[in-house]
């Protein structure tokens, strides 16, 4: 999918595995595994759950050598590929490389020094690993907090520029960066500093986002608007929730924004001239063509006068009347059907709409 135009320098194309970051490559969802590290069923087990919802880039944390196990059990269960997520200990890094991993997450200014930062990037050129900069607001340096006062875009900025100058030090260009705050606005304005002043890939996300419904929103809100400045190469929804959850948002997140294939559900938001009873209609709707790849706007509309006409830019839809409803394409009604039949006679339609799509392909 076409991403939106950016006034911004174009990112370098960096691969992560199977997956490519940067240039025009499409924007990719990524989620971190929840269950303890020492959990080596539990892990694999939400692996292959978060591959299947649609995840394309999966972070483990690695906390100690024994969670190291992790990295080739976690490359044998799925296809997608695997990130270390590694705090301080370099020699953790190494160890991760060794067993295979595609990516890791590491801040070399938190490493003890130049000649383990040479270790690591000399272990991450010699197997095609990229190193994430992960800069956040809760672990900012403590000379660049009093510089600032407080986690400022500026802040976050500087610190993430030290990482990436201490790996560009030891010679090495595969550089992806985030810069997260758990405030949108910080967050908006620190990754639209950071693509003036760097070309490598962004990786986007609000931190500490929160629950389902407050995280999905503030993540909607930062990570879209910088989506839509063209700004960001893959994205992580945050929440306190099931991961399965993260990536079922993010998926939404990038249709909602046309980023991604699939079918857009259009409804409205009902009124006086309803006469049925529209939202469990809307979700079976949502739930039967969640993995529908077909690129097409599908409409659930609450009556029949307005509906169609309302809904014109739909390529089909449904609006319901009085016991009964109409199925329509761009507007033009097709036929009145039953009420109780409403919703297999729209996925018969949409299915008629993929074969002819299909024809003319
Ligand atoms: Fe109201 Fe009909 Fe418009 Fe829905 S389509 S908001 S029910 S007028």
């Amino acid at each position: 999918m076409e991403r939106y135009p950016s006034k911004y320098p174009r990112r370098k194309p960096v691969a992560v595995g199977s997956v490519r970051l940067g240039s025009d490559s499409p924007v990719s969802v990524q989620s971190m595994i929840s269950v303890p590290s020492y959990d080596l069923e539990g892990s694999v087990k939400q692996a292959v759950a978060l591959e299947k919802a649609g995840c394309e880039i999966l972070r483990a944390a690695i906390p100690d050598q024994d969670a190291v196990r992790l990295i080739p059990a976690l490359k044998k269960a799925v296809s997608i590929p695997i990130v270390a997520d590694i705090h301080f200990d370099y020699r953790l890094a190494l160890s991760c490389v060794e067993q295979g991993v595609d990516k890791i997450r590491l801040n070399p200014g938190n490493i003890g020094g130049r000649d383990r930062v040479k270790q690591v990037v000399t272990a991450c050129r010699n197997a095609n690993v990229p190193i994430r900069v992960g800069v956040n607001g809760g672990s900012l340096e403590k000379e660049i907090l009093s510089k600032y006062g407080k986690p400022t875009a500026e802040a976050l900025v500087e610190s993430a520029l030290g990482h990436i100058r201490l790996i560009e030090q030891a010679d090495y260009d595969r550089i992806v960066v985030s810069m997260k705050s758990s405030d949108v606005a910080t967050m908006i304005a620190a990754y639209r500093l950071m693509a003036e002043q760097c070309s490598y890939p962004l990786h986007l996300g609000v931190t500490e986002a929160g629950s389902e419904r407050m995280g999905t929103l503030k993540s909607a809100v930062g990570i879209g608007s910088l989506l839509c400045d063209g700004i960001g190469d893959t994205i992580r929804v945050s929440l306190t929730e099931d991961p399965v959850k993260e990536v079922l948002a993010a998926r939404d997140l990038l249709r909602a924004l046309g980023l991604t294939g699939g079918v857009r559900i259009v409804s409205c938001p009902t009124c006086g001239r309803t006469r049925y009873d529209m939202i469990p209609l809307v979700h079976a709707v949502e739930d039967a063509l969640r993995d529908c790849t077909a690129p097409l706007t599908v409409a659930v509309m609450g009556c029949v006068v307005n509906g169609p006409g309302e809904a014109r830019e739909a390529d089909v839809g449904i609006a319901g009347g009085d016991q009964c409803g109409i199925l329509f394409r761009k507007g033009q009604i097709i036929r009145k059907i039953p009420a109780d039949e409403m919703l297999p006679a729209l996925l018969a339609e949409v299915e008629l709409l993929i074969q002819d799509q299909k024809r003319t392909l």
